[in-house]
């Protein structure tokens, strides 16, 4: 029997326990701070050096954090499965690949790189932005900004993300609220394509009720057992839920 095909989406509650907040919730992100002034193009237009004090401390924060248990499960999962796997994540962070994933998809950006808007040139970038930022491939400065995707912009890699969804059959989303889409139709999608879906979170997510199965807890500890029973259950060559 051909091994599963499996598709995994990420969000910021897997790197909770790294100590990266997520967006929404007591200590999330988005409490005393108005995303449009920090995450949208027009914010960027109105007050850049704004933008850049709060992302210069999420790429500081992001980038000094470790990886967890669940990242290192993930890692484990792909190198031990024999299907086909893709990890897309909507985190920024670059804890996955710390911990080891080779296939994946940062689909909101990446908090190491940056573009130039005048330019369009990215560039990896692990130190702080400031409107005087000179940009190394065309010379002009005032246009660096994060090589993140804001409100109103356009995802990453919707097209092979679309293409993997088609093919998989188990989509698992982890540490997701299910309120950002094209993210949140993920589920939906994999089920059209008669996968099987399971939702890995702490608490039911915003589509809970549209997974097949589900476990509910800290990422460090359901996912790491979810991966152990799932490889289990495959070596014996049983069905992939
Ligand atoms: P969100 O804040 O909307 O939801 C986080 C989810 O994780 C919630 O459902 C919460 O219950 C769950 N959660 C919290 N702690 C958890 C834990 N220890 N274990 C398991 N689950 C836990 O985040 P989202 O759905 O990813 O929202 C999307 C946006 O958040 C994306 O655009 C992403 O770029 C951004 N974001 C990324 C980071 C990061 O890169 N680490 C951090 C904050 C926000």
């Amino acid at each position: 029997m051909k091994p599963p095909s499996i598709v995994v989406l990420t969000g910021a509650g897997i790197s909770a326990e790294s100590g990266l907040g997520t967006f929404r919730g007591p200590d999330g992100l988005w409490n005393g701070i108005d995303y449009r002034e920090v995450s949208t193009p027009a914010g960027f237009a109105r007050n850049p050096a704004k933008v850049h004090e709060f992302y210069n401390m999420r790429r500081r924060n992001g980038l000094a954090a470790q990886a967890n248990a669940a990242h290192v499960a993930l890692a484990r999962l792909e190198q031990e499965h024999d299907g086909d796997f893709l990890l897309v994540t909507q985190n920024v962070d670059r804890l996955h690949e710390q911990a080891g994933s080779k296939r994946i998809l940062h689909m909101h950006g990446d908090l190491g790189r940056v573009r130039c808007t005048e330019c369009d040139a990215e560039h990896e970038w692990l130190t702080d932005l400031s409107t005087d930022t000179v940009c190394p491939s065309c010379g002009r400065s005032g246009g660096m900004r994060p090589a993140i995707v804001w409100f109103t912009e356009m995802p990453l890699y919707l097209n092979e993300i679309g293409t993997a969804l088609k093919n998989c059959d188990l989509f698992i989303s982890i540490g997701t609220s299910g309120n950002v889409s094209p993210a949140s139709y993920f589920v939906a999608e994999a089920k059209r394509h008669k996968a099987a879906t399971v939702e890995l979170n702490l608490e039911p997510s915003e589509g809970a009720t549209l997974f097949g199965d589900a476990r509910y807890g800290k990422a460090t500890e359901i996912v790491p057992a979810f991966v152990d029973e799932f490889l289990a259950k495959t070596a014996k060559g049983s069905a992939p839920t």
